[in-house]
């Protein structure tokens, strides 16, 4: 049985993000949603497949690591949570990408268990843009050191920059913080040399000025799922 909260929430979801892609002239298919799934069950997962949901993405490996083997295998699965160096072994096992390298020395343990385990991880570098001290992140000043060292990395792909808003009751507020995430990568994709076509950018409320600055993937969990039950697992809380 599919829940009719799920279908209405995924159906409304879709209209804020297809209306955001008319305001600016992208098309539809140049986004995708991702099912932020922290603190949900493998069958609320479940049930958002039967709806055609295949993008997942979890916070914390342990809580990934329990979940993802109980749920069909044809699913893609995101780490979007600040990464620890000792869970990066099981990171790999378990992710198709990681958006949230947010140090050189996690790039390195990264890429040292891609080799081992015979795998081509992407990822994304997360750029704390509003300087926000209670978010991860990189200053783009480090992110964009990073970036001049990715070739060395030779077991990582990597796709692009992630960032989070502070959080405001005003979505429009977060709108400088995308559009500079954007400048960043179209500045470095020069500079650099690099192809960094993913964005990954907006979440529940701030969706809309995400999506009109470049979006390519955007992070949402209670518009689709309702409000979360458990404090611990609110955004910046990760640890
Ligand atoms: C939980 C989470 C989201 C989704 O947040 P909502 O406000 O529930 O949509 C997006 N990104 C990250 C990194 C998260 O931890």
């Amino acid at each position: 049985m599919v829940s009719q909260h799920l279908q209405e929430n995924l159906c409304r979801l879709w209209q804020r993000i297809e209306r955001s892609c008319q305001r600016v002239g992208r098309q539809l298919q140049e986004v995708k949603l991702l099912a932020a799934s922290k603190s949900r069950t493998p069958q609320e997962v479940e049930e958002l497949r039967k709806l055609g949901q295949r993008l997942f993405g979890e916070n914390r490996v342990q809580e990934a690591k329990a979940k993802i083997p109980l749920c069909s295998s044809d699913l893609e699965w995101h780490m979007i949570g600040h990464l620890q160096r000792n869970k990066v072994r099981h990171a790999v096992q378990i992710f198709d990408m990681v958006h949230s390298v947010d140090s050189v020395a996690l790039a390195e343990e990264l890429n040292r268990q891609s080799l081992l385990q015979g795998k081509h991880l992407r990822v994304l570098v997360q750029v704390n843009v509003s300087g926000e001290s209670t978010k991860h992140g990189l200053t783009p000043e480090s992110a964009r050191a990073l970036l001049e060292r990715s070739n060395e990395w030779k077991h990582l792909e990597f796709c692009g920059l992630m960032t989070m808003a502070p959080y405001c009751e005003d979505p429009e507020r977060a709108r400088p913080w995308f559009r500079m995430l954007r400048q960043l990568r179209d500045t470095w994709q020069k500079e650099l040399g690099l192809l960094l076509p993913e964005l990954s950018m907006g979440m529940s409320g701030d969706l809309e000025p995400a999506v009109e600055e470049g979006a390519t993937i955007v992070r949402v969990g209670t518009a689709l799922f309702g409000p979360r039950v458990h404090a611990d697992t609110d955004v910046g809380n990760n640890f």
